[in-house]
């Protein structure tokens, strides 16, 4: 009987350190940790989580692919590949139909469209503010003393959008602020952060095309609120990822995919 070979994603991001373990393409193991100032440090420390997780020992693993902002840091992988390249991997091995990925981080927001076979056609990215991203999200809700949840939980209640104009962190808050001492509603308020932000991602969207099938990565995919207001301005339903898939590890999913077939090739 052949080895199983095992293999290793790992997603070093702006925001969260993902890893993924897989033991011939299926998921054994993974891990989400937060980014510090030390990626270095972080990529270790997750990765040694992941695989206490696994049960196995680093000399088990055949190849690691490291991807993210910080893969540059993940001294003792194989290799490292961008997180456009991983993500269209990681979304073409789990949802084969995928045409077009919609990732949404910490720090940017990126559009992919891929052929069948998973090539890349094209991309593009917004990362030049913080405007349509996570941080901008994590950055209102710590303004109104709320969690991420709360949002979510909110996002769903009555309540007609506020208008939000402004994109900029800065003056969104003094919106948000204003909004507060007039006393509108958490709902309504919330309502709008979410479709400004699927309102600036969207035009990305459609500058990139949207082909279907559309998926939604990164950890902004787990707000329902954000993916609410983006399916309605796009008139689409994103396909779902398997209920045991989070959609914050397509990036590390792709990257221990990519190490599997180098694992092959060798
Ligand atoms: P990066 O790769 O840039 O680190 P991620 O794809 O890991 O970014 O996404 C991080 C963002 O995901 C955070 O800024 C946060 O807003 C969002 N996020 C993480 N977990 C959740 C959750 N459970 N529900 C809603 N949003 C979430």
């Amino acid at each position: 009987m052949a080895k199983t070979i095992i293999t290793a994603g790992i997603d070093i991001g702006s925001t969260a350190s993902k890893v993924v373990i897989l033991a011939d393409q299926k998921m054994i193991s993974q891990y989400i940790g937060p980014s510090t100032v030390n990626p270095s440090k972080m990529s270790r420390l997750v990765y040694q989580e992941a695989l206490n997780a696994a049960g196995i020992s680093m000399d088990m693993v055949d190849y690691i692919v490291g991807t993210g902002y910080g893969r540059g840091k993940v001294d003792f992988a194989n290799e490292n590949v961008s997180e456009i390249s991983c993500h269209a991997k990681g979304a073409h091995l789990l949802l084969p139909t995928t045409r077009t990925i919609i990732d949404m981080g910490g720090q940017d927001t990126k559009v992919i469209s891929i052929d069948k076979h998973g090539l890349i056609i094209e991309f593009a990215m917004n990362d030049k503010c913080a405007a349509g991203t996570g941080r901008f999200l994590d950055f209102m809700a710590r303004s109104m003393g709320l969690e991420i949840k709360d949002m979510v939980r909110l996002h769903f209640e009555e309540g007609t959008p506020s208008v939000i104009s402004n994109m900029c962190s800065v003056f969104a808050e003094s919106e948000v602020i204003n909004l507060i001492n007039e006393e509108v509603p958490l709902p309504c308020i919330v309502k709008g952060l979410h479709l400004s932000i699927a309102n600036k991602v969207s035009t990305l969207a459609r500058r990139a095309g949207l082909t279907k099938d559309v998926v939604i990565t990164g950890g902004v995919a787990k707000n329902r609120g954000v993916v609410d207001s983006l399916e309605n301005i796009l008139k689409f339903k994103a396909l779902v990822f398997p209920e045991e898939i989070d959609p914050q590890l397509i990036g590390a999913v792709g990257a221990a995919a990519l190490a599997f077939e180098r694992v092959l090739k060798k």
